[in-house]
């Protein structure tokens, strides 16, 4: 069925009124009609059946029917990958967002070309991503940073997976062996990190750093690996 993800609130009876593109989704893509069914969630509410209510003009509007499942939260595992082109960074959304990603930050590296991010356009990707793979929650996605002031306000309870193009420990067994908790996963740019910022990187108490094979992968690919290793290890899917 139809997931949509609307921003208010969502409890019997209420009105819900999706935005004018999700509305010409649902009508001239989808071709519902009034009295329709739809699943709607709002990352805080769980999941809705919700009825087309009324057809206008200007958009439908939605009636939330009945709660047909409760708010689910995914592991507080995030992404901290570096502004990579633009490509490989929407790929790195979706795919992050599939996997269950909770939220997903950008960092600017040594090496990483300075480039312009559509923020909007990935949050765009992150929801249509969240609406297909069933999950109740949209990630969060941070505007970029530098990574230098990223770790100088670290929460040292958060673990940091350090994906190491150089060499580290094989991943699985090095998570499982930090163990469960929050943690970050983070990905460097196309040219890899300096070596200021991996001998910083190693030397914090809370990296973990470690490798994702002999092959060198591109950060898209890296961010998909690392998450599913992270997920298998002491992630949802290792419950
Ligand atoms: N130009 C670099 C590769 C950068 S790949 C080089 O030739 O060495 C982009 C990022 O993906 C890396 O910074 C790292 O975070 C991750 N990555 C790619 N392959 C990896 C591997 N085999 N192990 C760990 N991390 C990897």
């Amino acid at each position: 069925m139809i997931r949509l993800y609307v921003t208010t609130e969502l409890s019997p009876g209420t009105a819900v009124a999706p935005t004018l593109d999700q509305s010409r989704y649902l009508t001239q893509v989808m071709r519902l009609k009034l009295a329709d069914d739809l699943l709607v969630f709002n990352g805080r509410d769980g999941e809705w059946r919700c009825s087309i209510a009324e057809v206008l003009k200007k958009g439908v509007l939605l009636r939330a029917e009945e709660q047909v499942r409760p708010q689910t939260t995914v592991p507080d595992v995030h992404l901290l990958i570096a502004v990579v082109k633009k490509s490989a960074l929407e790929f790195a959304v979706e795919k992050a967002t599939e996997l269950g990603s909770a939220r997903i930050g950008l960092v600017q590296t040594d090496r990483t070309q300075v480039q312009h991010v559509r923020l909007d356009r990935l949050d765009a990707i992150a929801m249509e991503s969240a609406e297909q793979t069933g999950r109740m929650d949209v990630p969060v996605i941070d505007a970029t940073r530098r990574l230098t002031e990223v770790l100088d306000g670290w929460d040292a309870t958060r673990k940091l997976m350090f994906c190491n193009e150089t060499g580290g420990q094989p991943a699985i067994a090095a998570v499982q062996a930090a163990g469960a908790g929050p943690w970050t996963i983070l990905i460097g740019p196309e040219g890899g990190f300096s070596p200021d910022e991996r001998e910083r990187l190693r030397a914090l108490p809370f990296t973990t750093a470690v490798s994702l094979g002999p092959r060198v992968l591109r950060a898209d690919t890296a961010a998909t690996t690392a998450l599913t290793l992270w997920q298998a290890a002491v992630g949802d899917w290792a419950r």
